[in-house]
């Protein structure tokens, strides 16, 4: 589902974000990103969302080779692509359901459809009792919810986080993981930027570590071999 093959990127000051990196992650695979602030993660996001382009090396998302993606297609992959943001992006002065609405609302779909897929989303995230409210009366947790919930409202095949849990507490952050992980389950290929190791620990799952640009670890899970 996402194949990186030697990538570099070069910023325009000259700056090397990120040097030769390799990884493949097969369709409903669920993945960590690590590193410390600086080390490449968003780096390595926007590349596959195409906000930024490979200086050298090549980026396939669900067989296409982004480096070939013509400008019109860039949209067609975007809504392949779910996306969830530490800081959520929130529109205060519109309801919930509104925010969640709004990916839909550009494609043009149908309003019935709308409000079908709009409670479908927030049912999954545990909000349907909310959608009428305003975003700034909900709880940093619940906020970041709708922001999950966005994402996810027109079934992308890929989910993206950037450090999603990055203003909440353990206890919140938990229970966002938790929703990230009943995704997967269905399906869905996920991809999580963070720098919280010891939530990524807990969660048992594929770690990839960036240092300075570089992929300097690549760990599957593997069951029991940690401890002993
Ligand atoms: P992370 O998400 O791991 O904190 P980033 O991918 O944001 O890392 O940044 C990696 C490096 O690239 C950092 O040194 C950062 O300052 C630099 N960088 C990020 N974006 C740009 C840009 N648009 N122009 C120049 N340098 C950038
Ligand atoms: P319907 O099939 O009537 O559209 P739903 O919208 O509830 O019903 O979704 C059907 C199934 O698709 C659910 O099991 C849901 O969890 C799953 N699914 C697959 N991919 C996604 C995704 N990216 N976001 C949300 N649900 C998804």
């Amino acid at each position: 589902m996402i194949q990186f093959s030697n990538v570099f990127k070069r910023y325009e000051n000259g700056h090397e974000a990120l040097q030769n990196v390799s990884f493949h992650l097969p369709s409903g695979d669920m993945t960590f990103l690590t590193g410390h602030s600086g080390a490449g993660k968003s780096t390595l996001l926007k590349l596959m969302m195409r906000m930024e382009v490979a200086t050298r090396g090549s980026v396939v998302i669900d067989g296409q080779q982004l480096s070939r993606l013509k400008p019109h297609h860039v949209p067609f992959l975007r809504r392949k692509i779910g996306v969830v943001f530490q800081d959520h992006q929130l529109l205060f002065d519109r309801t919930v359901f509104d925010n969640v609405a709004l990916p839909l609302v550009i494609e043009g779909m149908d309003p019935r459809e709308i409000g079908r897929r709009v409670r479908a989303a927030l049912d999954k995230v545990g909000l349907l009792s909310k959608e009428k409210l305003s975003p700034i009366m909900l709880s940093g947790g619940e906020q970041q919810r709708v922001g999950i919930a966005r994402a996810v409202v027109n079934k992308p095949p890929i989910l993206l986080a950037d450090e999603p849990t990055g203003n909440l507490d353990p206890q919140l952050s938990a229970e966002i993981m938790q929703l990230f992980r009943q995704f997967n389950a269905v399906g869905v290929t996920v991809m999580i930027a963070t720098h919280d190791l010891e939530l990524v620990q807990r969660m048992a799952r594929r770690v990839m570590v960036l240092k300075d640009g570089a992929m300097i670890h690549d760990a599957p899970f593997k069951p029991q071999a940690a401890t002993g």
